[in-house]
């Protein structure tokens, strides 16, 4: 088959190539790349740039048309939610990234969304982030991490005989089940931001997430725990939460967790006998008695009105 290369196409690869060895100069300048042991490498299947010449959207009809190395492919179906549609047809801007990722096609196409106004809230949701419930809100929800944790268990012993392994076929099964555990916790990541921003929009609130730099520190686990603790899936769910307040207008505030899980949510009196395992808060001083992940929420709800009031107010603070 003959292939031709069209002119935006030339100018994409050219400008691949030259903006990689642009990399590499200033890497090797800064002494961190070594060209003779790690020279440049082109995948077949890296992600290649499409701007609107090249590629044009049909979005009610779920469809682009895209000029490829074997001429203009017409009405070529793509897979969105409805929201994700409604965004591109609004928003989507520059040009977008076609990948091809363990047999699927993807294209990333960027949506600049404006953020909303934010709204004066009316008290705080908090937000208690953990292993077994990966969210707990101050109103009781709690959104488990019992699916993801089976999942990242279920994978631990096949990761570990495919890295032992050490040969090439080993090691894309292994990327690829990474991946899609990966993709997996992005998902519900969503799921649980989505809710909780629709939640705090619903009710006038604003909402309260613990300060995520150190989480790895405070979350002490037995051993067999750690190895599901993903510092990178909070931080993720953190940036999500942010990004889809930002859009909604609900005010985002970040409080220091300390002692948010010892503190008791009624009367304030902090008791590490407070919390006699791990479910079960129980204050030795009211009596309040409550699930212990709900009761550290609600203290990090209190927290939120705090830290908004010193916002507003910086002088009083
Ligand atoms: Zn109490």
């Amino acid at each position: 088959m003959q292939v031709r290369l069209f002119p935006t196409h030339a100018q994409h690869v050219i400008k691949k190539v030259a903006d990689a060895y642009t990399t590499v100069r200033a890497q090797v300048k800064a002494k961190l790349r070594d060209p003779l042991t790690k020279p440049i490498g082109f995948r077949k299947d890296a992600a290649q740039p499409f701007d609107d010449r090249c590629l044009s959207w049909q979005i009610p009809d779920r469809a682009i048309s895209i000029w490829t190395v074997h001429g203009r492919m017409k009405g070529i179906r793509f897979g969105c939610s409805d929201e994700q549609a409604r965004l591109l047809a609004a928003y989507r801007k520059g040009e977008s990234d076609l990948v091809r990722r363990d047999g699927m096609w993807l294209l990333i196409a960027t949506c600049d969304v404006p953020d909303t106004d934010v709204t004066e809230p009316g008290g705080f949701l908090g937000v208690d982030l953990g292993i077994a419930s990966i969210a707990t809100t101050s109103d009781g929800t709690r959104h488990s991490g019992k699916a993801v944790n089976a999942v990242r268990h279920r994978n631990r012993e096949l990761h570990r005989r495919l890295q032992a392994k050490r040969t090439k076929s080993a090691k894309r099964l292994l990327k690829r089940s990474r991946r899609t555990e990966a993709r997996f916790a992005r998902d519900l990541n969503h799921v649980m931001s989505k809710r909780i921003v629709t939640e705090a929009a619903r009710t006038g609130r604003g909402i309260a997430l613990e300060d995520l730099s150190g989480i790895r520190d405070r979350v002490r686990l037995r051993k067999p725990q750690r190895a599901t603790l993903h510092t990178w899936s909070f931080h993720q769910l953190g940036s999500f939460i942010a990004y889809k307040a930002a859009r909604a207008g609900v005010a985002l505030v970040h409080v220091d967790p300390a002692y948010t899980s010892q503190g008791c949510s009624a009367c304030g009196h902090v008791d590490k006998r407070n919390r006699p395992d791990q479910e079960t808060f129980c204050c030795t001083s009211c009596g309040f008695a409550e699930h212990a992940d709900v009761n550290t929420a609600r203290n990090i709800a209190a927290r939120g009105v705090a830290g908004w009031a010193a916002v507003m107010q910086p002088d009083a603070a």
